[in-house]
This record gives C-alpha cells, sequence and structure tokens, in this order.
C-alpha cells in the first residue's frame, strides 16, 4: 500500500484539512516484477549459449580450424548452441502469442481416446530408451471441443518430459478417467521426480529443478509453461504430484459434456 498526502489551505496559509490517497499497489507491483524477472530470464537464457558459442568460434578462428580432430567437435558445439536459441526463440514467441487477450483457439470436435492413443504410438515408435508404456484409456469414444495442435503440443511436452527424466526399464502409465463434466488426464512415470513442494513451481516460465540436467537434456524451462497455457485457454487445469526419486505425475482436465457423443450416434 502506497499513501500521498496533500494539505487543503486556506489563503491565510492555515491548514484547513488534509487529502489523503492510498494506492493499492501490490498487484501491480508484482506483474511488474514478474515481468522484470523474465526479461532477465530470456537475457540469461540466450547469453549462455551465446557466449558458449563465442568462445568455441574464437578457438577455430585462432587456428583450431586446421585440426581435422578438433574443429568438426567445436562447429558440432555451436550447431547445438544454435539449435538452442532457436529452440528457445520459438518457445518464447509461442507464449508470446498466448499472452495476447485476443488469443483464439482452432476448435475441432475429436474423440479423444484415439487422439491420445495415436500420440502415444508416435512416442512408442520413436522412443529411444527402453520405457514400458501402459495405457489405461476407455474404449469408448469421448468426444471434446479441442484445439488439436495445440493439444498436441501440450501432450508432446509432458510425455517428453516423462520419457527425459524416466529411468530405463521404467514405466510410464497414460490415463484418462471421465468426470462428470470434464475428462482427467494424467501421465505417471517413475523419475527422478520434484522436491517437495516445487510441484506447482515447474509450470513457471524459466523453473528447473536442476539447471544444468535441463540444459543437457536441451530444455528451455518453457515446455510446461506453455502447457500450461495452451490448458488454460481450454478452459481446462493442469497440476503436478510427485514423490523424489519415486516419480511423477502430471494431470490436466479439459472440458467434457457426455452428450456431445449422442449427436455423432
Ligand atoms: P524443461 O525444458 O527444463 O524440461 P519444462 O517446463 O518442460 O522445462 O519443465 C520444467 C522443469 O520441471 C524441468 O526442468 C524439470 O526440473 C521439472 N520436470 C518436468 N517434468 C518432470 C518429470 N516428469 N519428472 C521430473 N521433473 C520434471
Amino acid at each position: 500500500l502506497r499513501a500521498s498526502f496533500s494539505a487543503i489551505q486556506k489563503e491565510s496559509g492555515a491548514i484547513d484539512g488534509v487529502i489523503v490517497v492510498l494506492y493499492d499497489i501490490t498487484e501491480q507491483e508484482k506483474i511488474e516484477q514478474e515481468r522484470r524477472e523474465f526479461v532477465a530470464n530470456v537475457s540469461h537464457e540466450l547469453r549462455t549459449p551465446l557466449t558458449t558459442m563465442r568462445s568455441y568460434l574464437e578457438a577455430l578462428a585462432d587456428g583450431a580450424w586446421k585440426d581435422e580432430e578438433i574443429a568438426p567437435q567445436f562447429l558440432s558445439v555451436t550447431q547445438t548452441e544454435t539449435e538452442r536459441m532457436i529452440r528457445l526463440v520459438n518457445d518464447l514467441l509461442q507464449l508470446s502469442k498466448l499472452d495476447r487477450t485476443d488469443y483464439r483457439l482452432n476448435k475441432d470436435l475429436v474423440n479423444f481416446s484415439d487422439f491420445f492413443n495415436k500420440i502415444i504410438d508416435r512416442f512408442e515408435m520413436t522412443k529411444a530408451q527402453h520405457v514400458d508404456f501402459v495405457r489405461k484409456i476407455p474404449n469408448e469414444a469421448l468426444f471434446v471441443d479441442i484445439d488439436t495442435d495445440k493439444i498436441t503440443q501440450v501432450l508432446d511436452n509432458i510425455i517428453s518430459n516423462a520419457l527425459k527424466y524416466s529411468p530405463e526399464g521404467g514405466q510410464i502409465t497414460f490415463s484418462i478417467d471421465v468426470l462428470p463434466t470434464e475428462l482427467q488426464i494424467y501421465i505417471r512415470d517413475q523419475g527422478v521426480g520434484i522436491p517437495k513442494g516445487s510441484e506447482n513451481k515447474i509450470f513457471d516460465r524459466f523453473y528447473r529443478v536442476d539447471k544444468a540436467r535441463s540444459r543437457k537434456l536441451g530444455g528451455t524451462g518453457l515446455g510446461l509453461a506453455i502447457a500450461k497455457e495452451m490448458v488454460y485457454a481450454h478452459g481446462g487445469d493442469i497440476w503436478a504430484k510427485s514423490k523424489e526419486g519415486h516419480g511423477t505425475t502430471v494431470y490436466f482436465t479439459l472440458p467434457y459434456n457426455p452428450e456431445q457423443e449422442d449427436e455423432w450416434e
């Protein structure tokens, strides 16, 4: 709370009264502080790959380019860092689009059971490590009105994390629960987990439990923040439960109207 005082004076100079104005600046200041933090984070995230690239390019310019063994390695580092910056800028552009108030979704009525299965199939085909997939997906058609590109990205971001943080031989469970007015979806892994009390922070922009690890795995720290905005735009919610060392479950909901199916029968 901030206050400003002004005195009301008579012509004689005597003070007749005082006007006190109280401003509630807490919310405004919070937004301003978040904005400053965001800009600082973006700058830092861009500076890290840029300084890495600068030193490798300097070394190449200083003669490393002549070394047939070292040169390709150094070039590959600069390539990796460039790709990281492209991913980061793409994620930032996406967030900035989602932040616009006139943001529009391109919705279609889709059978979510089929849709979810197809996305899991794609991960099952391409996954590099050995992880078992368990599906708890109803056989019935569950129609939801969603922007399929956006929800594909939500699922991609959650599932790729589940794979990234899973141990070799771990299990990933995919589930849909039908609630009266929504579908509750979860993706559960048996990975490293998230420290107690930080389960909500993972949806914040740039929050990572382990910065170095996330970087090594190619993360931008924005995947779940984007997923959150996209789920919110659909009128759903997203949250996580985790036990450190045992695994993580990420849940999200989508509005669901059971009547909707009847139109298709
Ligand atoms: P990143 O690009 O770092 O993966 P995300 O926004 O996708 O960014 O996730 C933010 C952070 O949340 C990650 O850096 C990681 O610390 C944590 N996290 C997300 N998903 C999981 C998971 N399934 N298991 C453990 N930690 C996770």
